[in-house]
């Protein structure tokens, strides 16, 4: 059995071909799919036999949502879902006034091993298929009873550490037959994989790409983030400037604050030297504090005081809305408090 969900549109129309069914039913069934359609037998217009056909070969494999919590001001959902081989994965919906937003985790854990990071403790157990990303999208929509207009891949995972997958979802989910979502209205988050930034770049797509960057120097990069080890600044601005320079897309680069750690003047300047002119704007994050380490959130003084030194040096700066903070909806807390009660 396969899920239907991890082949594309034109994937889904070659097997049809192969096993002596038209084309164009592969739209059909794709868009019963995107009307949260989710088993053969309800799929009105395919014929019987070819319903059983599927069924002797797809299943639509989507999630089961073992928790769903919501904020107390009723904006932010954090789902806990469960994949049918058993593993945990999260992702929030965010509801703004402007649409609703998702964000996806690519991974089951990750390797990076970000020192801060909740999802990277346990290290990265697998990879999410194409499918398994989209079925986030599709049971979140079920869940809210609204469509999704935006989406954010800053979830559990690494994005660019699983990159085929990833960039068959960002086909999927952007084609006019699918969800039809815009190109501009995806982000992309990653710590920085160079050379996957490059054949991002390369794709043609016009996703906004985030950099985690969380630090101005390599010295100081290292002791918080371990790819900082692999891959430098300067490479991670030139693969940027790479990425600016196909897509014409503002690059945003986060910046989680972390009291005495990352969270100095000296630290903002350095900053804004570091990224003076380029097309670019800074998400300051101050830092969701995570039981398992000991880093502290900055104070808010630090916060403002860091964004308006950005902001003197001419460099669009945001501090990141905090949404969510009573339902543990900082990357991969969840799913650990939840395998740690069920063990
Ligand atoms: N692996 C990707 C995407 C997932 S994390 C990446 O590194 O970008 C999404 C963002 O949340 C990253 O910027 C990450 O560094 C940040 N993050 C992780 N843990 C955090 C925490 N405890 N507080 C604040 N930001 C955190």
């Amino acid at each position: 059995m396969e899920n239907l969900l991890d082949y594309t549109l034109d994937e889904f129309a070659s097997w049809l071909k192969e096993n002596g069914e038209s084309a164009f039913r592969s739209k059909q069934v794709f868009s019963w799919i995107y009307k949260d359609i989710w088993n053969f037998e309800d799929m009105k217009n395919i014929p019987k036999s070819l319903k059983e056909k599927l069924n002797e070969n797809f299943e639509i494999l989507i999630p089961e949502v073992i928790e769903c919590f919501k904020s107390s001001d009723d904006n932010t959902r954090k789902l806990l879902l469960a994949l049918n081989d058993g593993n945990l994965i999260e992702c929030v919906i965010m509801q703004y006034k402007h649409g609703n937003t998702i964000c996806i985790s690519t991974q089951v854990g990750c390797r990076m091993g970000c020192k801060f990071c909740a999802s990277t403790i346990d290290g990265r157990v697998r990879n999410l298929t194409s499918g398994e990303i989209l079925s986030q999208i599709m049971i979140a929509q079920k869940v809210l009873g609204e469509r999704i207009s935006n989406i954010v891949l800053m979830g559990s995972g690494e994005p660019l550490d699983n990159y085929d997958n990833v960039s068959k979802f960002l086909k999927e989910v952007t084609s006019e037959y699918g969800f039809n979502i815009g190109q501009r209205h995806i982000t992309l988050s990653t710590c920085g994989l160079v050379p996957k930034i490059y054949e991002l770049a390369d794709e043609g797509m016009t996703i906004t790409l985030a950099i985690s960057l969380h630090a101005f120097s390599d010295e100081k990069r290292r002791v918080i983030m371990p790819i900082a080890n692999k891959y430098s600044i300067k490479e991670i601005l030139d693969a940027c400037h790479y990425y600016i320079d196909k897509t014409n897309r503002r690059v945003t680069f986060e910046y989680a604050l972390v009291k005495d750690v990352n969270d100095s003047k000296e630290d903002a300047k350095s900053l804004g030297q570091l990224l003076k002119g380029m097309l670019c704007h800074v998400n300051l994050i101050p830092v969701n504090e995570v039981k398992e380490n000991s880093f502290k959130r900055s104070s808010n003084k630090a916060v403002e005081t860091f964004a308006e030194i950005l902001k003197d040096r001419g460099i669009e700066a945001t501090v990141r809305r905090e949404m969510g903070g009573d339902i543990n909806a900082a990357c991969g807390q969840l799913r650990r408090s939840y395998i740690k009660s069920q063990s």
